[in-house]
């Protein structure tokens, strides 16, 4: 089947939002490497869990104010628009947060699905559900994101992933059928999924237009870490 929508993850793949994790897990008092949301999660009902949750939606409005769109972001989503396909998008974020920094940075959206909308990723429910939506099949769309819990949902959920890696694939970058340094290049992979006979589009690295020294870096943001 010919690819029809695409879907995005927020946070590190179309805005930045300078979310600190490091310091949102000293302020929480867990420890180096604790997945935030699974640790807020795990929290007995009481004074710390509320503390934690406080915390986190304070990182996470600070970061709805601050976020700014990703390199080639614009023009990404403006070329698949054009093409015809429609745009949804799976985040581990709030959903005030996500309206928030969206509204802010004028994205607009067919779909957007939070963390109060479907089980996080790396659950595959949130992508089904968009699918479900589109009335497409798995095969139809892929799903673009910064990190290894997108690569992970994708195939749970059957759908092919391109991940977006400005600094170079990271060790993970295998499990992405395609990998991609510029975001405008996932321009090029749709319209090549789209072809009829998708047997041609074999997975591809599509390096950086420029040379990755003159690439702008960016830290990993998002509820990944
Ligand atoms: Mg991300």
């Amino acid at each position: 089947m010919a690819l029809r929508g695409v879907i995005f993850d927020l946070d590190g793949t179309l805005i930045d939002s300078r979310l600190d994790f490091d310091a949102m897990r000293r302020e929480m008092g867990f420890p180096e490497g604790q997945l935030i949301l699974e640790g807020v999660a795990a929290l007995p009902d009481g004074e710390r869990r509320e503390r934690c949750l406080t915390i986190l939606h304070e990182h996470e409005r600070r970061g709805a104010e601050s976020a700014t769109l990703m390199p080639g972001a614009q023009d990404m989503l403006a070329g698949l628009s054009a093409r015809g396909f429609p745009l949804a998008i799976l985040t581990r974020n709030s959903r005030a947060m996500t309206q928030l920094a969206l509204q802010r940075l004028q994205l607009e959206f067919s779909h957007v699905l939070t963390r109060e909308d479907a089980p996080p990723k790396p659950d595959p429910a949130g992508l089904w559900h968009i699918c479900q939506a589109w009335q497409l099949s798995v095969d139809e769309v892929i799903f673009v994101g910064d990190y290894r819990f997108d690569l992970v949902a994708g195939r749970a959920a059957g759908i092919a992933t391109v991940l977006y890696a400005p600094d170079g694939p990271p060790d993970y970058a295998k499990e992405a059928d395609f990998v991609v340094g510029d975001l405008r290049d996932v321009i090029r992979i749709a319209a090549l999924l789209a072809e009829p006979n998708r047997a041609s589009a074999a997975s591809a690295w599509f390096p950086p237009a420029e040379s990755g020294e003159s690439l702008p870096r960016h830290p990993r943001t998002g509820f990944d870490r």
